[in-house]
């Protein structure tokens, strides 16, 4: 006999020993002699073999139980982080932790390919391991670089955790935001121009025959003054922030009239309905997991939002306030407006922190400057077949194209989010209506390679 024969043999009567062979035979015989088959023939046989299953109310009972318990877990999990943000670490605990996050880049480096990485020279850690910014925030460099030290394949793998870290660790973070915003060449210190909105009345509805546009929307983020940024933002921070953004919404007027609601508020399921609406956000990815970005969840997270869904302003989601207007039609212009409106509004009541080089400052570098993201959901059918030339023309007309899942999604059925792909050293005006240009543009290709198929 061979082995696995062998094998086999002696397995089999280790079952017929344990009497699984049995137990196996009389709960099939048991099943071919029902006479109303049931549906669930698994569970009719996991029944049958086990004399002491749960019944069905015992089943119910259990899961009760289980779902409590999920409960607690959950509560335990958000205490433990609340406990852990206030654990203060030594200066000695931050050079170790910074020492051997940095080699743990140098040691993975065919997988790195950060900014953080390609600027944080040995010579600047040394230079900038143990300084920290003014008391009583005291942000470290680590407080920044963390997540870049965790997450290899991060492309910027830098945060800044207050808004001073710009200035105290400038000799870092100029470069990166000057490369990621292709400022490169530029050698003047102010990359932002001042705030201008412009004449609003330029900006038009791109589509109003609703062929080709599903949705628009902009967003703009802001940062309230004299507040460090999410890595280092205290839980009475977080909910100071919110008792801001209440109170200036109050007198929001006309069409952004609305309410806020806080986060613990509002139950899971009807979170997860307005989140699949956009109308609220959820927790993100990684990167900003590990840089703190879900700290004492969901404590000082909510929103105000107008009852047609087009107006709406986050609180701490990633910065401190994202402004967001949105319409489900191409009305660039009416949302541009809206959005215009709404900031000058709660600019009246709130004080922002802008920086002299950068314009608005945000904690993620790569939304400094006017911080806008104008985007339409469009579907051009026959333009997107043609990888190449719609490549070409996002780039000519400085558009990021991707599917409407977010960044990193795929286009599916045609459909795809367009948005400016600059926010720094341009006005607000110039990034709306160069978008405006963009998808006109677009669109005539569209148009065109429609009639060439009827003539075809
Ligand atoms: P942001 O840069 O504002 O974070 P994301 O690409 O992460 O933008 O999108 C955030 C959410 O907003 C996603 O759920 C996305 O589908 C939605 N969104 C973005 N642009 C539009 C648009 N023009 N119409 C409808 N939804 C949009
Ligand atoms: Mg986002």
């Amino acid at each position: 006999m061979t082995s696995i024969e062998s094998k086999r043999v002696q397995y089999r009567k280790y079952l017929e020993r344990a009497g699984v062979i049995d137990a196996l035979s009389k709960a099939l015989i048991k099943l071919y002699e029902e006479q109303n088959k049931p549906e669930d023939a698994i569970r009719f046989v996991r029944k049958f073999m086990c004399e002491s299953c749960p019944d069905d109310a015992q089943y119910d009972l259990m899961k009760n139980d289980l779902d409590e318990a999920k409960t607690t877990i959950a509560r335990l999990e958000q205490e433990l982080e609340r406990l852990r943000g206030q654990i203060k670490k030594s200066p000695e605990e931050y050079q170790e932790l910074t020492m051997a996050g940095y080699k743990s880049l140098i040691d993975d480096e065919e997988n790195v390919s950060s900014l953080l990485r390609k600027y944080l020279t040995p010579e600047l850690l040394e230079e900038y391991m143990l300084v920290t910014t003014p008391s009583p925030v005291d942000a470290y460099l680590y407080d920044c670089a963390v997540s870049g030290f965790e997450h290899h394949d991060a492309p910027v793998g830098i945060y800044a955790a207050d808004p001073e870290c710009y200035d105290v660790f400038t000799k870092l973070f100029d470069p990166i935001i000057r490369e990621y915003h292709g400022q490169e060449e530029n050698d003047s210190d102010v990359l932002q121009k001042d705030v201008d909105w412009g004449n609003v009345d330029e900006i038009e509805n791109l589509d109003a025959e609703r062929k080709y546009i599903l949705s628009t929307r902009i967003r703009l983020s802001r940062n309230i003054e004299g507040l460090p940024f999410f890595p280092k933002l205290t839980e009475k921070q977080l909910i100071e922030v919110e008792d801001k953004i209440r109170a200036a919404t109050e007198t929001m007027d006309g069409e952004l009239i609305g309410t806020y609601l806080t986060m613990g508020d509002i139950d899971t399921e009807t979170q997860q309905e307005m989140v699949k609406r956009n109308v609220l956000f959820a927790r993100g990815e990684g990167y900003l997991q590990t840089a703190g970005c879900y700290r004492f969840w969901p404590t000082g997270r909510g929103v105000y939002h107008n009852p047609a869904e087009t107006f709406m302003i986050w609180s701490n989601e990633e910065d401190h306030v994202r402004v967001i207007s949105a319409a489900q039609c191409g009305d660039l212009g009416d949302v541009y407006q809206r959005l215009v409106t709404g900031i000058q509004e709660l600019e009246k009541n709130l004080t922002f922190i802008r920086h002299p080089s950068y314009g608005n400052l945000t904690a993620c570098p790569t939304n400094l400057g006017t911080t806008l993201r104008a985007s339409v959901h469009i579907r051009l059918p026959l333009l997107s077949k043609d990888e190449e030339r719609l490549k070409a023309m996002s780039e000519e007309l400085s558009l990021t194209i991707h599917g409407t899942g977010g960044e990193h999604t795929p286009i599916e059925d045609g459909v795809m989010d367009i948005s400016n792909k600059r926010r720094m050293g341009f006005t607000e005006f110039e990034l709306v209506k160069s978008l405006q240009d963009g998808i006109v543009a677009l669109i005539n290709a569209e148009e065109e390679l429609e009639i060439a198929g009827q003539e075809g």
